[in-house]
């Protein structure tokens, strides 16, 4: 079932009031706190499971139904007017009777996993025990989270978050997304990079926890499928904490170089230079990939190396060069004053809202822009 949700947060803040309407009820419902994490995991579950059936379609040939697959996602993939599967609409639904039947034999095939070994993340909540903690800024740090078993696939992809659940003091659940930065084929165990805010629940909980403590996890929550090469050249645009899901991106296309020639270009906005979150780490694939480009833009005291302000139109303006606009995806992640800026902000997990800002301004199409 596919939910479309009305008023949850430009950030996907779960404390705003949900209220959620049933495609093709006609009214909106209210729900409890847990509509979120309904919301989140009906959506992103069914997704996750119809790429894994695309992707057992495309190994059985059905091409017609990878073209699709591709409309389904986020991603420009194959445009309508290009496709042809758009331009037959027999083939269309006979492709789409293929791939229901497929999908009855995939889905009345499953137990419970879905990948040859069992992943943890299957739609059910699982207790994670705590590690390892890593301060790496004055308020963040790195959590390591065991797997049940040492060699337990996570079940993720690239890009892909995944909530995090606990109760509080008044029994209330309390239910967050967060972007693991480990590799999602890591074996035993995940890393979340986590900000702790001094109102904050679910960072405040997390940043109270000791090795040996327990936490609910549920996902996989599917935001951008990436294969290799799906873009030729990415623009990703973020602040904070918002580098999480963009380093995923980055992790997973420079760690397989050899297949995927993607060019990235990161724009990445901090208050100070303390702030910089895995600063070593994106210094380090800059010296190595000559395809990975980063530019850091510190509101405070920049330094050299550094540019000093906001992440401006002549920011964006110097690290797109000459590139022509039409070859380039943006990829926008941060607070909300980040996605007015750039992009103007996402309304819901499923509702990634006008394209405004200076992207806008720029000419840039709205499918061109995928806000995390
Ligand atoms: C898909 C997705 C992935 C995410 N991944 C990560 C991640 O990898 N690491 C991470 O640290 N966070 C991540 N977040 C944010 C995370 O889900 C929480 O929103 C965040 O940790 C704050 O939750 P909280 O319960 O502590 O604060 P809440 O109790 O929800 O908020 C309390 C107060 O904290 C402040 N606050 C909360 N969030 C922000 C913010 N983003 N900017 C400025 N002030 C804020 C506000 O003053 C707010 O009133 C992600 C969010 C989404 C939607």
């Amino acid at each position: 079932m596919i939910f479309k949700a009305r008023s949850l947060s430009a950030t996907d803040q779960p404390t705003n009031p949900n209220l959620i309407s049933v495609r093709g009820l006609g009214f909106p419902i209210r729900l409890l706190d847990t509509s979120y994490e309904t919301y989140y995991c009906c959506d992103s579950y069914s997704n996750y499971l119809f790429l894994k059936m695309a992707s057992f379609l495309r190994a059985t040939g059905v091409a017609a139904f990878k073209n699709a697959s591709r409309l389904y996602s986020s991603a420009a993939g194959v445009s309508r007017a290009s496709s042809p599967v758009f331009t037959n609409r027999y083939f269309l639904a006979s492709s789409l009777a293929v791939a229901g039947t497929a999908s009855y034999y995939f889905y009345s095939s499953m137990t419970t996993p879905i990948s040859a070994t069992s992943p943890v993340f299957k739609g059910d909540f699982v207790d994670l025990t705590l590690t390892h903690v890593t301060k790496i800024s004055h308020d963040t740090s790195i959590f390591r989270f065991a797997f049940p078993e040492a060699d337990d696939d996570s079940g993720l992809i690239t890009a892909s978050a995944i909530l995090i659940k606990y109760k509080d003091e008044n029994e209330k659940n309390i239910i967050r997304p967060y972007t693991p930065i480990s590799d999602p084929r890591t074996k035993g165990y995940l890393d979340l990079l986590v900000k702790v805010y001094p109102e904050g629940k679910a960072s405040k909980h997390i940043h109270s926890l000791k090795p040996g403590d327990k936490l609910a996890f549920k996902g996989p929550i599917i935001k951008y499928p990436w294969t290799p090469n799906k873009d030729s050249h990415i623009v990703l645009i973020g602040g904070g904490t918002g580098i999480t899901p963009l380093y995923q991106l980055i992790h997973e296309i420079t760690t397989n170089r050899a297949e995927d020639k993607t060019d990235i270009t990161l724009l990445f906005g901090n208050k100070t230079v303390d702030d910089i979150l895995l600063y070593d780490e994106l210094k380090s694939i800059a010296a190595k990939d000559d395809k990975f480009t980063v530019y850091f833009t510190i509101e405070k005291d920049a330094p050299e190396g550094t540019i000093p302000g906001f992440i401006s139109d002549a920011v964006v303006k110097k690290a797109i060069g000459d590139a022509d606009l039409k070859t380039l995806k943006f990829f926008v992640c941060g607070p909300p004053g980040l996605y007015n800026a750039i992009s103007g902000p996402k309304i819901s997990p499923a509702d990634q809202g006008e394209l405004t800002g200076l992207l806008k301004s720029y000419g840039v199409e709205k499918e061109q822009v995928f806000k995390f």
